[in-house]
């Protein structure tokens, strides 16, 4: 089937988006086209702007449009603990909670060698250095409970044992294989409550 060509292009850029296949990128982009000018304008116009406007923390890595971003920025906060998540996502999934006070590091992403990601691919050394000055007492690894969310949290409960820093993991209850985001806020607050030191 050939379509004119703003119109294939239009699927092509849908098809980069996750979870969309060639048969929903062209019903995406039909639908698209019935669309009110305004609309999509207004559409097109909030992807730019948080493409433009939303950067990462210099010092957390979580999605910010000021840097420092609002929860380093809170001179209320525990600075003495450090959650270490994979995704900007688990920091919102977590402060949804309101439970926990401390700081937060993204690591984007979790050591997958069977995808070719090393530690160096994700935000570890990021997380060494800010763990220069004296303040952080506790580590509490909140990486997903699967192979490769369990993996990264060895290799950095390894890698900071000489520190003498607390190093905790999430207790489990969180659902096996599935994601931190996903987690419903009572199961995320207990496993946060029965962490364990490794
Ligand atoms: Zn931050």
């Amino acid at each position: 089937m050939h379509y004119p060509e703003p119109i294939s292009k239009l699927i092509d850029s849908f098809m980069k988006l996750p979870g969309v296949g060639p048969k929903t990128a062209v019903r995406l982009a039909f639908f698209m086209l019935e669309m009110k000018q305004d609309d999509v304008l207004d559409f097109a116009k909030s992807m730019i702007d948080a493409k433009r406007k939303l950067l990462y923390c210099s010092e957390c890595g979580h999605i910010t449009d000021n840097d420092p971003c609002y929860i380093c920025g809170d001179q209320q906060r525990d600075r003495t603990t450090i959650c270490v998540v994979q995704d900007t996502k688990d920091v919102i999934a977590m402060e949804k909670m309101r439970e926990y006070q401390g700081l937060y590091h993204v690591l984007h992403g979790a050591i997958s060698p069977m995808e070719g990601v090393g530690p160096e691919d994700i935000k570890i050394m990021e997380l060494l250095n800010r763990l220069k000055d004296d303040e952080v007492q506790e580590i509490i690894l909140a990486t997903n409970p699967n192979i490769e969310g369990e993996a990264t949290a060895m290799y950095i409960s390894r890698l900071l044992k000489s520190t003498g820093i607390k190093i905790t993991r999430i207790a489990h209850g969180l659902p096996v294989g599935g994601d931190l985001e996903y987690a419903d806020e009572v199961t995320l607050s207990k496993a946060l409550e029965g962490r364990r030191e490794i």
